[in-house]
């Protein structure tokens, strides 16, 4: 990289713009060098920086990162870090998670266009017309949603506390649970409950890790264990499977990804199946390099996470783009519902 690298928005990268989700080029065209990750680290401390990345982000992004982790526990660190600015590197609605948490800091995304596909799957005004449908219903949110959605939610949650919020509210009372169907299904099924209602929201990585995929690997790997998020589309089949003996119920972990880490620090296995983003591999090789860990599906990637390129990034810190904007009376309800969860069981991270 030379210090008048021009930043492009090419193909180049990971950020192939993927035609079924509408997803746009990202910047191209810087090389993650050693003269990149110096001049990363000389305009974070002129700008008084932190720089945050999520499990999924490339290695490159990672390895640069101040703090990694998942949704949650960065947006605790982005609240509670000495700094001016926080780098959000991940997608949009964690960003804005960031900036509820911080209302007091400068929150930037290196690249604002990387969305969500989960989050997207249900607007604030499908949700308005949802309740009306609902009225004594409660709003259990998990924290991949919108700004907007979380202002309209009693409760958000996350993977790993989901089952937590949803078993403390009055056995009598209606919930709907959103956006994710899968998480929804596990909560369903954990709880005993009939009268939670499910958004029929996936996410397009997670949902193409499916059970037949699992199976053959399951098959292939008979001495693995298997650490599965539960947003995946697998996570039921691998619960079946487990009743079924197909795969021994103790070798089954459902993890956030948070989890995971502490699981890979754990685990006795040589050999571990991973059933999420493909990004979450580099940390659990990190956390336990001794240990085989094998995606379910290799080509399980997050286009969106993707979009924080090295040339984002650098673009970020050189022009101070984009700003991360949540409307004041938006946080404050937001916030409120994001409280509520903490105050309930353990968060753990979410994604
Ligand atoms: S992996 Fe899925 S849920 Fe996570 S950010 Fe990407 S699209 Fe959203």
């Amino acid at each position: 990289m030379t210090t008048d690298t021009v930043i492009t928005r090419t193909e180049t990268d990971l950020g192939m713009p993927d035609p079924r989700h509408g997803i746009p080029a990202a910047y191209g065209g810087v090389e993650a060098d050693v003269a990149w990750a110096a001049e990363i680290k000389r305009l974070a401390k002129a700008r008084n920086a932190t720089i945050l990345a999520h499990n999924y982000q490339l290695p490159a992004i990672q390895d640069i990162a101040d703090h990694v982790g998942d949704s949650l526990a960065l947006s605790r660190i982005a609240a509670e870090v000495d700094a001016d600015e926080i780098i959000f590197c991940g997608v949009h609605f964690m960003a804005e998670t960031a900036k509820i948490l911080s209302p007091e800091k400068r929150v930037l995304i290196p690249d604002e266009r990387a969305g969500c596909s989960l989050a997207d799957s249900i607007t604030a005004d499908d949700l308005r017309a949802w309740k009306a449908d609902y009225p004594d219903a409660l709003v259990v949110s998990y924290v991949n949603t919108t700004a907007e959605v979380k202002g309209l939610t009693d409760i958000c949650c996350t993977s790993s506390n989901a089952v937590d919020v949803v078993a403390s509210i009055d056995p009598d009372r209606e919930v709907l649970f959103l956006p994710d169907q899968f998480l929804g299904a596990h909560v369903k099924r954990e709880t005993g409950r009939d009268n939670i209602h499910i958004w029929a929201g996936e996410c397009h990585v997670h949902a193409g890790i499916n059970g037949d995929e699992l199976t053959d690997q399951v098959d292939s790997h008979p001495d693995a264990e298997l650490f599965i998020h539960p947003e995946c589309g697998c996570a039921t089949s691998a619960l079946y499977l487990a009743g079924e003996g197909t795969v021994p119920a103790d070798r089954v972990q459902i993890l956030s990804t948070g989890g995971m880490i502490d699981a890979a620090r754990a685990t006795h296995s040589k050999q571990v199946l991973v059933a999420t983003e493909v990004g979450m591999l580099h940390q659990l090789r990190k956390a336990a390099p001794e240990v085989d860990f094998q995606a379910v599906n290799s080509r399980a990637a997050c286009p969106y996470m993707k979009m924080i390129t090295p040339a984002a990034l650098l673009r970020c810190l050189r022009e101070g783009k984009d700003e991360v904007h949540v409307a004041p009376d938006v946080a404050e309800r937001a916030r409120a519902s994001v409280q509520r969860m903490i105050e309930i069981g353990n968060p753990g991270g979410g994604e």
